[in-house]
C-alpha cells in the first residue's frame, strides 16, 4: 500500500499533492496496482473524497479536530504514522514543499528509515531506487532507499497532475491519533500572508515576465509588469527584489519562492543565481534581457538580448501595441 500526505487549505488539495498523487500511481502500477490512501491532517475542503477519488485514492484516511486545525509537525508526523498503521503502508510520500518535507522527515526519523527529499522519478521497487534534485535542483542524484516503508517527499512540477483513468474510492476514513504532548510543542498559532490566488497565479500562468536587481528600485517595474499584461502573463522577481520590498514575496521565483513552468519565461535583469534557478528551470522557453552576456540565466536561456532591460522592454512593448494596431 502507498500512503500520500495530501496537503489541503482553504482553497482546496494543494496542487503539489495531486502531483504526488499522480506520481504514486507510477508506483501503483509497477507494483502491479498496489492500492494508494491518502492522509489529511486538519480542516479539509467539502470536495475532498471526490477530488482525490478522481486521481485513483481508495482511502482517505483523516485526521480532525482542534490539536489539527493549524499545523504541527510533530502533530501531523504522528498522524500519517497512525494511517500508516491502519493502512499497512510500503511507501509513504509526500509533495517536497516546506511542510511536505519537514513531516516526512520526521516520519522516516520516527520509523528509523532513510528518507529522499525532492525526488523526481523512481527507478524500481526492489530494490527501491530513486532520483532527486539537489543543489537547488542545479543536479540529479540517485538514491536507494535500503529499509521499508520508503519515505520521500516529491519536487513541485516533477510530473503534472493528472487524473487517474479508473478512479478510486475515495472513502473518507476518521483517523483517531494518539497524540503525545510533545506534538504540540512546536505549532503555528496563527497564518498572515499574501494571497494564495496571486501566488497560484503565477505558478500557473503560461508567461511569467520576470525581473530583478536590474530593474534599478521600486519604480523600475512598470515596463515589465506592461510587457506581461501585453502577454497575458504575470510577473515573477527575484529574492532581492522581495529582500529589499520592491515587490512583494508572493511575486518570488525560486527555490523560496514559487516554482514555475509557464510555455514562455522572460527574465529581465535576473543573473540566474541557482536558487532562482531553481524555480524557472521547468520553463520551457526562456527569453533572457541581461546587460551581462556572461550572466548565468544568459548563458542557459534559449535565446538571449543583451541589453538594458529599461530600453529592450519598452521597446518590446511598443512593437507589440504597433502589430496589434
Ligand atoms: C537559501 C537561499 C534561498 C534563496 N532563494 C531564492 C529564491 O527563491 N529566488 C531568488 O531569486 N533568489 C533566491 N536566493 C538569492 C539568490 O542567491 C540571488 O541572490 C538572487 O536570485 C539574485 O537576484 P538578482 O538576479 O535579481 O540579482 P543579482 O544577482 O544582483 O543580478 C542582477 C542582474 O541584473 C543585471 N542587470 C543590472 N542592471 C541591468 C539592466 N539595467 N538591464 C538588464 N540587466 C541588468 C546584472 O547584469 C545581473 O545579472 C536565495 C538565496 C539563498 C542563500
Amino acid at each position: 500500500m502507498i500512503l500520500v500526505y495530501v496537503e489541503t487549505s482553504a482553497e482546496g488539495i494543494q496542487e503539489v499533492s495531486l502531483e504526488t498523487v499522480t506520481f504514486a500511481r507510477t508506483l501503483s502500477e509497477a507494483g502491479n496496482g498496489v492500492p494508494i490512501d491518502a492522509v489529511v491532517v486538519g480542516p479539509a475542503p467539502n470536495d475532498l473524497s471526490t477530488e482525490l477519488a478522481s486521481y485513483g485514492v481508495r482511502n482517505v484516511h483523516h485526521a480532525s479536530g482542534d490539536d489539527f486545525d493549524l499545523f504541527s509537525g510533530a502533530a501531523t508526523a504522528s498522524a500519517v504514522i497512525a494511517a500508516r498503521q491502519v493502512a499497512g503502508s510500503v511507501v509513504v510520500m509526500a509533495g517536497g514543499t516546506n511542510r511536505g518535507n519537514e513531516v516526512v522527515a520526521r516520519v522516516a526519523t520516527r520509523l528509523d528509515v532513510p528518507m529522499a527529499a525532492n525526488v523526481v522519478s523512481f527507478h524500481g521497487l526492489s530494490p527501491f531506487v530513486v532520483t532527486r534534485q539537489v543543489v537547488g535542483g542545479a543536479a540529479l542524484e540517485e538514491m536507494r532507499l535500503g529499509k521499508r516503508p520508503a519515505v520521500f517527499s516529491v519536487a513541485g512540477h516533477a510530473v503534472e497532475p493528472v487524473p487517474a483513468e479508473t478512479p478510486g474510492a475515495g472513502s473518507i476514513v476518521p483517523l483517531a491519533v494518539d497524540l503525545a504532548p510533545e506534538d504540540l510543542l512546536g505549532r503555528v498559532t496563527s497564518v498572515e500572508g499574501a494571497d494564495t490566488d496571486d501566488a497560484d497565479s503565477l505558478k500557473s500562468a503560461r508567461v511569467v515576465v520576470g525581473a530583478g536587481r536590474g530593474a534599478g528600485g521600486p519604480d523600475g517595474f512598470g515596463d515589465v509588469i506592461e510587457l506581461a499584461e501585453l502577454l497575458g502573463g504575470t510577473l515573477g522577481v527575484s529574492r532581492v527584489v522581495t529582500s529589499l520590498g520592491w515587490r512583494p514575496h508572493h511575486e518570488q521565483v525560486g527555490q523560496t519562492g514559487s516554482r514555475i513552468s509557464p510555455e514562455v519565461y522572460i527574465p529581465c535583469g535576473i543573473s540566474g543565481a541557482i536558487q532562482h534557478w531553481a524555480g524557472c528551470a521547468s520553463s520551457k522557453v526562456i527569453l533572457a534581457i541581461n546587460t551581462d552576456a556572461e550572466a548565468p540565466m544568459m548563458t542557459k536561456a534559449t535565446y538571449a538580448v543583451v541589453g538594458d532591460m529599461h530600453e529592450v522592454v519598452p521597446a518590446i512593448n511598443e512593437e507589440i501595441r504597433r502589430r496589434r494596431g
